[in-house]
């Protein structure tokens, strides 16, 4: 129906033939059939691989994939690590970064929020400030990309200020996973879902856990029943799963990693890179500036550009002049940002030059 359409916004991606097709594959019982098992174990391992890709630290991560979207991640994450009278560090520069203190709210815990201006990257010396003045605290929350502005945080030296602290780290990193390193290594819960970066459709979180993470959510009495990691820890090793798997959305996203894969990660990231430069070029031939005020913070996987109260309109002349759909800013900002996806499978430079030809066009 709309084939020609060029689709690049932060999530959902553009899905290859490949993973539609596996996800056409028939219908097993997921918890019946112990091939499936296998499967799935694959499928985690292949996963920790692209977790694992360019980080360099050392120390296993157990990979467990939920059956819902991106935010059920991250509410699992919370609800299993967060218990009633639990303080819990918010760190925020932007929307999602935010947003982690209405789950740690819903579920009891104390949330204390430290925030930078969202044009500039999380900052270590504020979160090592924070830590030295305001008490103690059990968990810190953050995000790697924040989507809505742009902005990838640099979070190593946070997670080490956090580590020396005692305190258990949760990244959102939805947005990133799959499109450039992560440092999961340092990160206790790392999130991440299927429709960002991985290419294939939504339905499905990603959750690398530490052992630290796991013995914590031992002595959190969680009551949720759906959003709880809790199960999973052992859910590969004893073949019984919490609930009857997506079997048609892990089938798709085992031919998405199959692709990230073969192709070889570091060319995936470089290929992220060149489609995010490409974009930020062709921005300023437009007299267009990203968010972020540092291009060192500037996301590999979308590029945030400031338009002034333009980005509505903007967005629905390419799409409707130009066939081409691109996102706007969110909340408040909502018409001051134009944002360009160019992740997982989009991120290749002549589908950027598509776009920005497009955006040329209009702004003509
Ligand atoms: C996309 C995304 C999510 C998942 O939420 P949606 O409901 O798909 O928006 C979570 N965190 C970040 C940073 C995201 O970009």
């Amino acid at each position: 129906m709309f084939d020609d359409r060029l689709r690049m916004t932060p999530g959902p991606t553009e899905v290859p033939e490949s993973v539609r097709q596996a996800m056409g594959e028939p219908t097993p019982n997921p918890d019946l059939e112990p091939e499936f098992f296998e499967f799935y174990r694959g499928l985690t391992d292949k996963l920790e691989r692209i977790y694992r890709a360019g980080d360099g630290t050392d120390g296993d991560r157990d990979v467990v994939v939920l059956g819902g979207e991106g935010i059920l991640g991250l509410e699992a994450a919370v609800a299993s690590l967060v218990g009633p009278g639990d303080r819990v560090l918010c760190l925020s520069n932007g929307i999602y970064g935010d947003g982690f203190t209405d789950f740690v709210e819903n579920y009891g815990g104390e949330a204390v929020v430290s925030e930078v201006p969202w044009r500039e990257p999380l900052d270590g010396n504020v979160v090592a400030d924070v830590l030295d003045r305001r008490g103690e605290f059990d968990v810190a929350t953050m995000v790697h990309c924040e989507t809505p502005t742009g902005s990838l945080n640099d979070l190593e030296g946070i997670l080490d200020v956090l580590r020396d602290h005692d305190v258990l780290s949760i990244v959102d990193a939805v947005s990133s996973l799959g499109g450039t390193p992560v440092p999961t290594g340092k990160i206790d819960v790392c999130l991440g879902a299927s429709q960002k970066c991985l290419s294939a459709p939504p339905g499905l979180a990603t959750c690398a856990v530490s052992d630290r993470a796991w013995k914590r959510m031992d002595a959190v009495d969680n009551p949720s029943l759906y959003a709880d990691l809790g199960p999973w820890r052992t859910a590969a090793d004893e073949e019984w799963f919490p609930y009857t798997h997506l079997s048609s959305n892990l089938y798709g996203l085992d031919a998405a990693v199959d692709l990230l894969l073969e192709e070889g990660l570091e060319d995936v990231f470089a290929r992220h890179e060149a489609a995010a430069r490409r974009c930020r070029e062709r921005a300023a031939e437009l007299g267009l500036e990203p968010y972020p005020t540092d291009e060192a913070a500037c996301s590999p996987t979308v590029t945030a550009l400031a338009v002034e109260g333009r980005a509505t309109e903007l967005q629905r002349a390419v799409l409707e002049e130009q066939d081409v759909l691109l996102a706007t800013g969110l909340g408040e900002l909502e018409d001051d940002i134009l944002r360009v996806g160019h992740m997982g499978h989009n991120a290749r430079v002549d589908r950027v030059d598509r776009a920005m030809d497009a955006l040329e066009a209009v702004l003509s």
